[in-house]
Parts: C-alpha cells; structure tokens; sequence
C-alpha cells in the first residue's frame, strides 16, 4: 500500500507511532501528482520544494512526543485557487487574476499552518467559482479519475479529483451553490459545507458573499471533520463567523434514533432512475439500522433554482466589479480612455459564465428591476428557509436525499447550455440560501458503459449542527 492511500487518521496515528514521516507522506503525494497529474489535471499549481521543506519541520515536531500535536501536523492537503496564500499565484481560475499573488493568508490557510498542515498546491477550479465542470476554468479542463471523458464536478473540481487520486489527503474548497458537495458526489469522495458563519471568509475570493463557505474535501467523514475542526470557528477578520458549536454541549443521537426526512420533491421527475435506486437503497440499510424514515416536504424547492440564479448574479455583478484593472486584475493599458481600458480589461479578462452573470445580476439590480426580480427572489429566499424550520421543528434531525440528479456527465454534454448546466445544482443550492450545514459522502455506484460512477448521498443539518451531521455520517460510512 502506498503511503497517500491512508487516511488523515491513519497518517496521523502512523506518523506518531514513526511508522513513516511527514517527509514520506509529502513524497508520495508529489510522486502521485507527477504520474497522475499530467492527464487528470487537479493542480494549478504545486509547491514541490516548500512542501518538502515544511514537512521537515513537522517532523522535529512529531520528533518530540506530544499528546497535545494537532491531527493535520505533517498532512498534505490541497486549496481551491480562489482561497489566497502568501506570495503564491491566486487566479480564481480567471485569466483576470492570471499573473496575481496574494499579499496575505486566508484566515483558513492561516489555521491549517497553525496546526502543521503541508500545504502541497492550487487546486484548478471553474472561473471564480461559476460552474459545475470546472470546465469553466480559464487554465483547461480537470478530468474525472473514475472516467476522464467525463467532468469532475465544479467548481471545486481540482481539489475533488486531487482528493480522489490521493494526490494529497484532503483538501478545502468553497461552496456558493454546491460547489464542494457535487464535485465530491462526482468522484466519489466527502464534501461538507459548513453553516453559514462557521468557517471565516476573509481571503476567499468572493463570488456571492452571502452564500460562499469554505469547507474540507476528504476520503473519509472524519478526516473532514479533522480539517472542518482545524478551520471553523470566529474570525476577527470575518463579521458573520460565529463559535464553533460545542460538541460536548449538544448531545449526539446515534441513528437508530434518529427521524430521518427524505423530501418528496428530491425523488421526482428528474432524478435519474439508478441514482435513484443507490439512494433508497442507502434509505432501507438506514432503515435497518434502526432509523425513522419519513417522507416530508420541502415545498418551495422548484422555486430554489431560480431565486438562486438571481440572487447569486446579483452578488456576482457587484463583487467583480473591482475587477476592472485599476483597481483589481489584469490590465490593458493600451487604451486611450478611462472607459477603453475598463472594457478592454473586462472584456478580454472575464470569460463567458462570468460575463453572463455579471450581465444577469447587473440587470436585476437595475432601477425598475429590482423589485420584480432581486427581492422577489429575497422573499422566495425565506420560504425556502421557512421549508427547512418547519421540518427541523417537527422532530426531523436530519434529511437526506442525492446530492445530483445524475453522476458525473461528459465533456461538452452541459457547456453550451447554461440552463441545463444549473441543473446539477438542483438538490444542493436551497442548502446555501438557507445557510445550513451539509455533507455529501459516497452512497454507491451506477454503472455507465464499462465504467462505474460514483454516486453522492447528501445529509442537511439544522443550523450549527455540525457534530450531528458528522456523527449520523460516520455512522452511514460503517453501514456500507
Ligand atoms: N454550480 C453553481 C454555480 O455555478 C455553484 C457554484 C459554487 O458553489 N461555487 O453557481
């Protein structure tokens, strides 16, 4: 077995015991990257030399015994391109940030070096996080592991396949609208987006600031948990962060007590039928094991969609903005005029889903405009949370349901069609408006052709309910 097959767990229990170091776990990721990484295309970017050198320190760290030494000290992990890192290139997957380095550390990258994390590369990503292939990256594609003629999810898709290649042994990225759970549902590993607040934002490159959160990608429901730990919690820097929820304040219901709801409006027309099929198959072993299933409602989910796609283009306009190389981004400075150089700058760095958005928000943010479509999709916005209260409030400790409507698709088969595109955000983006916690962890495979897909269960948590959702996980994790 080759070190980068392990588990953070078992890498952190093998590095203690000195079974190997942090220098061997870096090596073996990096001789991963270079064998894979030509074809699959995770990274935009990989620190070789640094890596190495900082798993040197963490080994004289473990050197010298400590009970106290954090889980990630020693680990290599991966970060999404839109997450800033000093002195690295940071490009949010755009030809606008193409020659950027970032000045400071994300508040998350600051806390993953504070526990001794190798930070070992960029990971590739749709173009500021606008997307569900990462073919929308400005630096070409990143394939599926599973099947490398179909997409890895978006956006985070080079951190997922960087995770499912065991090229490093977790990884972070963000999620605006399913951007961590869907690619993780695509290649067959764990994806969790915190509460809303729970992980700070500062150095994230912002997409649509009331929905972004950072959160882990991992092999394993507890090695996401690991890294969720090392990163959650209130931030100086980040006014909507909130305490980490206190795992021994809450107690934690084992899932042979647990009321479990599955929405009706997830399981309908839409949902390819051997998803389908994985997932209540999911369902009956819960069922087994002693959990209440019950079919509830989330009645305002075919509304989820489209108040998400005014909402998010709406945030979208006003965040790029900066983008318009004076102040922020690449710049053309052939152009005569103040107005030349904005629309050269805009216009040749921004690509085509980016520009779309920026088009759509600006126009439902318009005079006229606005009350028709950017708070009409406000008001839609709290009925979907609404949804949620009410099933939460009626004893319902978690729901569950599939995380995409089918699995991973091919190249080109969605790229030309915005709307078709967005559809595989439909069962993940009314988490984000409600700013709930949830986790996508693999339920199974379906087979297309020669090949099997992997197939993504998601799990939605009331609000801070973090501990919850990672404890009925690991549980489901042990049932399969
Ligand atoms: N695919 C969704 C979108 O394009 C979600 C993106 C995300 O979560 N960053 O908006």
């Amino acid at each position: 077995m080759k070190l980068n097959e392990l588990t953070i767990t078992q890498a952190a229990a093998g590095l203690r015991k000195r079974e190997f170091s942090s220098v061997d776990l870096t090596m073996a990721c990096i001789a991963t990257i270079r064998e894979k990484d030509p074809e699959i295309h995770a990274f935009l970017d990989v620190f070789e030399e640094d890596a190495m050198a900082q798993a040197k320190q963490a080994d004289e760290l473990l050197a010298d015994f400590n009970p106290k030494l954090p889980h990630l000290l020693g680990i290599p992990l991966a970060i999404k391109d839109n997450i800033l890192m000093e002195g690295r290139h940071c490009t949010a997957g755009s030809l606008m940030l193409k020659d950027y380095t970032a000045s400071y550390d994300a508040s998350v990258v600051r806390a993953l070096k504070k526990a001794g994390a190798i930070l070992i590369g960029k990971t590739n990503m749709d173009e500021f996080a606008m997307g569900s292939s990462t073919e929308n990256s400005a630096f070409g594609i990143t394939k599926n592991p599973h099947d490398i003629t179909r997409v890895p999810g978006g956006s985070s898709g080079g951190s997922a396949t960087a995770v499912a290649t065991e090229m490093a042994f977790g990884a972070l990225g963000s999620d605006t609208g399913g951007s961590i759970r869907q690619p993780a549902s695509f290649c067959g590993i764990v994806g969790m987006k915190p509460s809303y607040g729970s992980v700070s934002r500062h150095g994230l490159i912002a997409m649509a600031s009331s929905l972004d959160q950072i959160g882990p990608m991992a092999k394993t429901v507890e090695d996401a948990e690991i890294i969720w730990h090392a990163i959650a919690g209130i931030d100086a820097f980040d006014s909507t962060t909130v305490m980490k929820p206190d795992s021994q304040a809450r107690s934690i219901k084992e899932i042979k007590n647990l009321r479990i709801g599955l929405p009706i409006e997830y399981m309908r027309e839409g949902l390819d039928n051997d998803v389908k099929d994985v997932i209540l198959n999911n369902i009956k072993k819960m069922e087994h094991a002693g959990a209440r299933v019950e079919e509830i409602h989330l009645s305002h989910s075919s509304y989820a969609l489209a108040a998400y796609y005014i909402i998010v283009p709406s945030e979208v306009s006003s965040n790029l903005a900066r983008f318009d190389g004076i102040r922020y981004g690449m710049s053309r400075d052939k152009e005569d005029t103040l107005m030349a150089r904005y629309t050269a700058t805009r216009g040749s760095g921004f690509g085509k889903e980016v520009k779309r958005r920026i088009m759509l928000g600006t126009y439902a943010l318009s005079a006229g405009y606005y009350d028709a479509y950017y708070l009409k999709a406000q008001k839609v916005r709290q009925l979907i949370q609404h949804d949620f209260d009410s099933v939460f409030n009626s004893g319902i400790d978690i729901i569950v349901g599939p995380t995409t409507p089918t699995p991973a698709f091919t190249f080109g088969e969605k790229a030309n069609d915005p709307l078709s595109m967005y559809l595989a955000d439909i069962y993940t983006v009314a988490v984000n408006l409600a700013g709930l916690p949830a986790l996508s962890m693999s339920a199974g495979t379906v087979a297309r052709g020669n090949t099997q897909l992997p197939v993504g269960l998601q799990l939605i948590a009331p609000r801070d309910g973090e501990h919850q959702l990672f404890a009925i996980a690991k549980e489901i994790e042990q049932l399969r």
